[in-house]
């Protein structure tokens, strides 16, 4: 069974040894690598229906038949055909990396005191950012947003140390999106690539081959919690993997877990994007995002100032 933590090397044996078996029987590194991936000794998935509320307003909870990460739970199917989108950041985004060193020490900060920031690698096709020493997270905060991101999983990955090519997206550090090679390996419905990891398959499985960039462009709504920290709005997440949508305005039913289901809990409305390091060097190159608070703030401004002159 595979194991995706943020603690990366602690089933490493258990990973190699499926993987050898696989191979020792001639099975390739492919869907049937690991029939049996998954866990059903976790919680069900409590999918949070916000179109179904008690007399107090509260959203109710629906169990979903499915375990977290539950190896029974159907794979969304592949899709091929999408390729990675590459667009340049716009003039109102945050750019979080361009191929510089600077944009990296001016954007990003290790999660922890002794980690050190990702390097830049100089290779054929550029500069790209390599995820190691730990996660890394943004020096600003951010609520609602836009984010696009560039990976890949380096075809030459070491494979007698598989651990599937995995990194993540952490909205607010709290929310993953996740990155994996789920081309060619399989894993539970709800942990390849564009997942909502433990809660959400993506609709469809566009992951491209190791070795190929991909991209992500996310549309993101943060949670909203009154002051007392009741939930008034979960957060809301749109995906497009490749171009291709695979979460289409999914509210999340809370924080990511691995082999757990927690509900939500207070935070600030703005909060640092987090990239995930779990013991695997994925590449990155043109991240930005763009700050939809600070847009609609400013495009109320603009209304308020026209409304305020128009009653003089
Ligand atoms: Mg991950």
């Amino acid at each position: 069974m595979f194991r995706l933590t943020s603690t990366p090397f602690t089933s490493i044996c258990t990973r190699t040894c499926a993987f050898a078996l696989g191979l020792a029987v001639g099975v390739p590194a492919s869907l049937s690598a690991f029939p049996d991936t998954g866990y059903t000794d976790t919680p069900y998935v409590k999918d949070l229906n916000w179109n179904i509320r008690d007399n107090n307003g509260v959203p109710q909870t629906q169990k979903s038949p499915w375990h977290v990460h539950d190896p029974k739970r159907p794979r969304p199917a592949k899709v091929a055909g999408g390729s990675c989108l590459t667009p340049p950041a716009p003039a109102d985004a945050d750019v979080l990396f361009d191929g510089t060193e600077a944009s990296v020490k001016s954007a990003w900060k290790p999660n922890a005191p002794k980690q050190t920031l990702w390097k830049v690698k100089r290779g054929a096709d550029g500069a790209t950012l390599v995820s190691g020493s730990g996660d890394i997270v943004t020096q600003k905060s951010y609520g609602d947003a836009q984010f696009h991101i560039e990976w890949r999983v380096p075809a030459d990955i070491d494979r007698s140390k598989w651990q599937g090519g995995n990194s993540g997206v952490f909205l607010q550090g709290t929310y993953e999106v996740q990155i994996y090679e789920s081309h060619s390996v399989d894993i539970y419905a709800d942990g390849p690539a564009a997942s909502i990891y433990g809660q959400f398959p993506p609709q469809v499985n566009a992951t491209l081959p190791a070795g190929n960039w991909q991209s992500y462009d996310i549309i993101f709504t943060a949670p909203r919690f009154d002051e007392k920290g009741k939930l008034l709005s979960p957060a809301w997440v749109t995906v497009l993997h490749n171009g291709v949508v695979v979460q289409a305005n999914q509210p999340l039913n809370g924080p990511t877990r691995w082999r757990n289901a927690n509900p939500y809990k207070k935070h600030p409305q703005r909060l640092p994007l987090r990239l995930q390091y779990h013991g695997d060097a994925v590449e990155f190159r043109n991240i930005w995002i763009r700050d939809l608070d600070k847009i609609k703030a400013a495009n109320a401004q603009a209304e308020a100032d026209v409304l305020a002159k128009r009653k003089k």
